[in-house]
């Protein structure tokens, strides 16, 4: 099965590489706990921790992505992932190890990351965040220089009126 979903992702994501090879076992690990093969709307969540090569499988093989709203990047650069299925309420967190000096490299490495056991490649912790609450459907206002609408959550009010992110002047004393 890793072969099959391991061209998947690469087809998705251009190009072969370690990083795509990490996404991939991280995915069949998130499959193999969560019991979701594929999320069609919003039951399987993950929460990125870096927007390297691997989160382009986590997109083509699990659909986690942006547009449903079950891809929230939050960026602390670390190679870990977080998984949430909603309806179970289970969840867990996977970390790369560091690559081992004169470990395996090119193919022998993703083999490696593949197939190899799964405690000399991540290590599985609990998730660091809450599950991020369904996407909402928020009204749209329209900002009052600009024209353009925006989600309500996103305006500032600015001399009285409802501006966008973009033409509101920040007032930052630099504490
Ligand atoms: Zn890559
Ligand atoms: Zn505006």
């Amino acid at each position: 099965m890793s072969r099959e979903l391991f061209e998947k992702a690469v087809a998705f994501h251009g190009h072969v590489c370690g990083g795509i090879a990490l996404g991939v076992r991280a995915c069949m690990e998130a499959i193999d706990r969560l019991g979701i093969r594929f999320s069609e709307d919003e039951d399987l969540v993950c929460v990125t921790e870096n927007d390297a090569c691997g989160v382009d499988a986590v997109q083509a093989i699990l659909g986690c992505t942006m547009g449903k709203g079950n891809l929230i990047y939050y960026g602390t650069g670390k190679m870990a992932f977080n998984f949430y299925n909603r309806k179970s309420n289970e969840s867990f967190r996977l970390i790369a190890k560091p690559k081992k000096p004169g470990g395996p490299k090119g193919q022998a490495y993703i083999d490696f990351v593949l197939t190899g056991p799964l405690e000399e490649i991540f290590t599985v912790t609990q998730t660091r965040y809450p599950l991020p609450e369904p996407a909402r459907s928020l009204a749209t206002v329209t900002c009052q220089i600009c024209g353009e609408g925006a989600p309500e959550t996103k305006m500032r009010l600015q001399d009285g009126k409802t501006v966008c992110l973009e033409c509101f002047q920040d007032y930052n004393r630099g504490w």
